[in-house]
């Protein structure tokens, strides 16, 4: 027999939740949530699901595409561009960009589909001139999609997609540009219409500070016309069963209200704030918590995973640790109960080679510097040689003008 597991105590103050999703919830967004449910006819839910359509078009800057919502997480959005855009046996082209890229790949594949990669080199962004060369090569013109992850959250590794879409036109290859921007709406610049991405999806639990729950893509004609021409069997996740005025039918039955209430309320909060605001805030904290990194590597065990300044994330930072220096879930139960910082580790092969401080969503100056002392104080009390770090980001943050 086991013993049974201890109720823990209240822990006073918060505990600092800096996992790249999900991410803290702001007290306007878990108010919003509170309420009865309504009954479907309610024009309330059809203004909720409606307010949410405007908001993500207008943090997506689209005027045209077509929002589609599910009650599902990231990999069900994935499931949902694979089902509609390709037929049974045909095939994407998945740019390297680590752990995300290579699963999106494996459930394409999984769900009958072939899968062209793009090699990805560890700490880079996708290989544009690899893209344009494997387009080039496609001569059949089979490659229907590109699917491409902005920012890999596994890698805290962001792609510039100027650069992909010049790759792709450089093919004069007619694929449909798909983005992954789970990790990167509400935190990277991201202009659907200005990029001609066909389809961009997310989802709540990241930038848009909503627990986890609902999946969205926002969908460009092309990409809906090429679902129309789609033979391959599929329901659930059919964009043109889900096109109606109806919210049951918009979500293939019951919406996910309270989410949704949720959404409406973030999306208020990102447009209260500004969206400029919002990425700028973004930019600076990342850079603090790059200025502590540079502080910590002194100390020759941990380094920044991303090779490339540039092409840090602003939503997460993947920190490399030296082989056998640390142990990565040591210091991630430490920092957790003893120091009320949640942070990730290092997924996939990745695992114990690098651990991951997010700083998207809801984050200020004082809860990111928190975040840092907190592993600062785990890092010394596990004995890693480091450079002082959270002085560093201090002293960023003081030189450094309010967005
Ligand atoms: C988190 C994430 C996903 C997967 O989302 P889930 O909600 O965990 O299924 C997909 N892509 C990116 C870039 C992510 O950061």
């Amino acid at each position: 027999m086991s013993e049974p597991v201890r109720e823990p105590a209240r822990i006073p103050g918060r505990r600092l939740l800096h996992s790249p999703g999900p991410s803290p919830v702001p007290d306007e967004v878990l108010h919003a949530m509170m309420r009865q449910p309504m009954d479907l006819a309610d024009p309330r839910v059809d203004a909720t699901i409606a307010a949410c359509e405007r908001g993500l078009r207008r943090l997506l800057q689209t005027d045209t595409a077509e929002l589609f919502f599910y009650a599902c997480n990231g990999h069900g959005a994935w499931e949902a561009v694979v089902e509609n855009l390709l037929p049974p046996g045909g095939m994407a082209l998945v740019p390297g960009t680590g752990h995300f890229s290579g699963s999106w790949a494996l459930q394409t594949e999984a769900l009958g589909r072939r899968v062209v990669r793009t090699p990805w080199q560890e700490g880079h962004p996708i290989d544009v001139h690899a893209v344009t060369q494997a387009l080039a090569a496609d001569r059949a013109r089979e490659i229907v999609a590109v699917f491409a992850v902005h920012t890999d959250t596994a890698s805290g590794v962001t792609s510039d997609l100027a650069a992909l879409r010049a790759a792709i036109d450089a093919a004069d290859h007619p694929a449909l540009l798909v983005v992954d921007a789970v990790a990167s709406l509400g935190v990277e610049p991201l202009a659907m219409d200005a990029l001609r991405a066909d389809v961009a999806l997310g989802a709540s639990q990241k930038g848009l500070m909503c627990p986890p729950g609902v999946a969205f893509m926002a969908v460009g004609e092309a990409a809906l016309a090429a679902a129309a021409r789609n033979p391959a069997p599929r329901f659930y996740w059919d964009w043109q069963r889900r096109r109606g005025a109806m919210s049951y039918q918009k979500f293939c039955g019951t919406p996910p209200l309270a989410l949704m209430a949720g959404l409406e309320a973030a999306l208020g909060l990102i447009f209260a704030e500004g969206l400029p605001q919002v990425l700028a805030r973004h930019r600076l904290l990342a850079s603090a918590v790059h200025a502590a990194v540079e502080g910590w590597r002194e100390g020759g065990t941990l380094d920044f995973f991303c090779r490339e300044p540039a092409c840090r994330a602003a939503a997460v930072t993947s920190i490399a640790v030296a082989p056998g220096a640390l142990d990565v879930d040591a210091l991630r139960t430490l920092a957790r109960e003893r120091f009320q910082v949640a942070i990730a580790g290092g997924l996939g092969p990745l695992h114990g080679r690098a651990f991951r401080i997010g700083h998207l969503g809801d984050q200020n100056a004082a809860n990111v510097l928190g975040a840092l002392a907190g592993v600062q104080a785990a890092l010394q009390a596990l004995g890693v040689p480091i450079g002082e770090g959270v002085a560093r980001a201090a002293a960023l943050l003081a030189r450094s003008p309010q967005p």
